[in-house]
């Protein structure tokens, strides 16, 4: 049964469904064909993103989120630009296809001339050459525009979920937190230009079978180019952790969240899938276990270690203070195996 679903070229929801449920068989046979197809069509590459953690400091007080506005217990930085160009610098010297820029979310003129100023910095440190992803939260299609004219071509803005009856229960009720108004954040991204990615997490309280099988369905229909996805895990000090009773155990929103990639790569197979962090802090693997189904964008924190330990989106977050050399090793290593390589100085964008 799972094979004829796993041999046809469009997916409705009710096979969707079928794959988010399928038992161990039938689930080896889904992640093999997922590998396949990433092997298609993206080869045998995985590439690399360098992730600068800009800023703590965020508007919004999204429920699940450590580093939300109230949550005073956060001690908040934002990096000098000294210290970003010397991350991506950092970056550049050790071959790094691209920098991810990722900060809270803040709208005032003071950040956007930032981070505009950053972008071309680091265009200009790398004769052109490293690529960057902007995660900076929702901003003005004129900002967007700034940034984008400055260098940056990709932008990465999580829907989290999208059951917009869901996305109320995860955040305020108010203007500042509007699920309408993200998804039409979204489309202006595309519009201005950017390769345009989403994501979701995944084993949410109140989140069904259903609304994951529409959260893949969204990003097909949203044409996306990218995607990071990944277990949710919870933070103490957020007000869903009053929910973590509901939870489904980690092991679960572990399986479940690489079925969503697999089936992600079924859907949309020549888009650029992350191996997110947060699969890492529910199994040492998790990243290259998300390779092995179909992702192939590996994004190695560049922060200053300093800096880290004070961006918590969720609890048990991986430091890196091992040396980038070692980790480096260490993925090729585990890549190895899988007859998959690091690409180094390449974007590996969808166009
Ligand atoms: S999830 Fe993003 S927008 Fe929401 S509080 Fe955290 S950093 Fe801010």
């Amino acid at each position: 049964m799972i094979k004829s679903v796993l041999n046809n070229n469009s997916f409705s929801k009710q096979d969707i469904k079928e794959l988010l449920l399928s038992d161990k068989s039938d689930t080896a046979l889904l992640f093999e064909k997922s590998f396949n197809q990433k092997k298609t069509h993206k080869g045998n590459k995985v590439y690399l993103r360098g992730l600068i953690e800009l800023s703590n400091i965020c508007s919004k007080n999204c429920y699940y989120c450590g580093i939300r506005r109230d949550n005073k217990r956060v001690s908040r930085y934002t990096i000098s630009d000294k210290e970003v160009i010397e991350a991506a610098r950092f970056a550049y010297n050790y071959n790094f296809g691209s920098v991810v820029i990722q900060s809270g979310e803040v709208q005032n003129e003071q950040n956007s001339k930032k981070i505009e100023n950053l972008i071309k910095e680091i265009k200009k440190l790398s004769d052109g050459k490293l690529g960057i992803t902007l995660s900076c939260g929702e901003q003005s299609e004129d900002t967007c525009k700034r940034w984008f004219d400055a260098g940056a071509h990709r932008y990465l803005l999580r829907i989290e979920t999208s059951n917009h009856s869901l996305y109320k229960k995860l955040h305020p009720n108010d203007d500042m937190h509007s699920w309408e108004k993200r998804v039409k954040s979204i489309e202006s991204l595309k519009k201005v230009g950017y390769l345009t990615g989403t994501g979701v997490m995944i084993g949410l309280p109140y989140q069904t079978i259903d609304d994951l099988a529409d959260d893949l369905l969204f990003m097909k229909k949203k044409d996306i180019d990218m995607c990071g996805m990944g277990p949710y895990v919870e933070h103490f000090d957020t007000p869903l952790f009053n929910e973590k009773n509901s939870l489904l155990p980690v092991n679960r929103r572990f399986e479940l969240s690489l079925k969503m990639i697999a089936i992600l790569r079924l859907i949309k197979k020549d888009i650029n899938i992350a191996s997110t962090t947060a699969l890492e802090t529910i199994r040492e693997t998790g990243r290259i276990d998300a390779i092995s189904v179909g992702a192939n964008i590996i994004m190695p924190n560049i922060t200053p270690v300093s800096y880290q330990k004070k961006y918590r989106l969720y609890e048990n977050k991986p430091l890196v203070n091992k040396g980038i050399e070692k980790l480096l090793l260490k993925f090729d290593k585990q890549l190895n195996p899988l007859g998959e390589e690091i690409a180094y100085g390449e974007w590996g964008d969808v166009r």
